[in-house]
């Protein structure tokens, strides 16, 4: 590989080009072969917000007025859910907490549920949010717009603040492979996170859709975090007397009927169902603990296969390795150092 991702040819007399982008490209030449190894977009440290924010909103499900609160939290603490209405009772946003997965990702635990956190944990892990408290004064994360767009807002109203602790990533080093029918996800070898999905629906303005993200924060911001949650119409009034989408409404979600969207603005991007599955799958992969480094393919899945991706993982360590970014970078380059002192005494 003569070239850097971005098109760039390497400069012999430079190991380290550090690109305007912000991404590391080290790069090491062992005789022919040249060792490639991209630290794009990984911080080293962990970061939590640098104050409180708060907002409201109404429940998706319940329809319930819900006051959320972000809070600074210490390192190591991860993201953990408060419901202040019951003494501060804690939830952390773990795989073994995970209650109900068919429209929204709930977390349970001795009975307390908090429900619909997909879209504020997609945030979270987008803006690179390791620790913070998130309060709710009642059991649903509030839907908003129906995208984690107000989530980033309001991150950025906080802002983020470095800490002490280092950041440790679950890096894949094997495929592993889930499929049910149709359904399926994947997660492979890869240095840095990206997302590939694809959906099909019998639905004229939805179809075969396709939508990849390997980008930072800000391509999240840009192209992921507006895309809303969707729903069809003639499903709305089963959900409802299923108890769901009390709270849904024009103002927090995409409805689709037979022929068209219901919302007068029309669709933020032509393809805004399958970004918004991708924001999804980020939310759901919070579970794991861990940010992932790998590549993640989902073909019609939905929150159940990514959580079942999560407890796969979680089930097979083999499939998997903890890694500091730092560490990694300084144990992968004193190999390569190693690799290229050999190859020139042996010149
Ligand atoms: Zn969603």
């Amino acid at each position: 590989m003569n070239a850097t991702p971005h098109g760039l040819r390497r400069d012999p007399a430079l190991p380290f080009n550090l690109l305007q982008s912000g991404h590391l490209i080290v790069q090491w030449s062992i005789g022919r072969q040249i060792a490639l190894l991209t630290l794009s977009q990984m911080p080293d440290y962990q970061h939590t917000l640098a104050k409180p924010v708060s907002t409201s909103g109404v429940g998706l499900h319940t329809g319930c007025q819900v006051r959320l609160c972000l809070l600074p939290a210490p390192s190591n603490t991860g993201i953990v859910f408060r419901r202040v209405d019951l003494e501060g009772f804690e939830i952390e946003a773990k795989a073994r907490h995970v209650a109900r997965v068919s429209y929204a990702t709930s977390l349970m635990k001795k009975g307390v549920l908090i429900s619909t956190t997909e879209h504020l944990l997609s945030a979270l892990a987008a803006m690179r949010i390791d620790n913070v408290y998130v309060e709710l004064n009642n059991l649903e994360v509030p839907i908003m717009d129906g995208s984690a767009l107000p989530f980033v807002r309001l991150i950025h109203e906080a802002g983020l603040r470095r800490q002490r602790a280092r950041r440790t990533y679950a890096r894949i080093l094997k495929p592993i492979e889930l499929a049910d029918g149709a359904r399926r996800i994947a997660a492979y070898p890869a240095d840095a996170f990206s997302a590939s999905y694809t959906i099909s629906f019998p639905h004229p303005l939805v179809g075969e859709q396709h939508f990849e993200f390997a980008g930072d924060s800000a391509q999240y911001e840009a192209e992921v975090a507006p895309a809303r949650t969707f729903g069809f119409l003639e499903e709305v009034e089963t959900l409802r007397q299923q108890g769901l989408v009390r709270g849904g409404s024009l103002e927090n979600a995409i409805v689709l009927a037979r022929h068209g969207v219901l919302n007068p603005e029309g669709l933020r991007f032509p393809d805004e169902f399958c970004r918004h599955k991708v924001l999804d799958l980020m939310g759901d992969l919070v579970m794991l603990g861990y940010p992932l480094l790998g590549r993640v393919v989902a073909e019609r899945a939905g929150h159940a296969m990514h959580v079942a991706l999560v407890a796969q993982l979680l089930r097979d360590k083999s499939t998997w390795t903890l890694v500091e970014s730092r560490r990694r970078a300084d144990r992968e380059l004193s190999f390569q150092k190693r690799e290229a002192a050999v190859a020139s005494s042996a010149l």
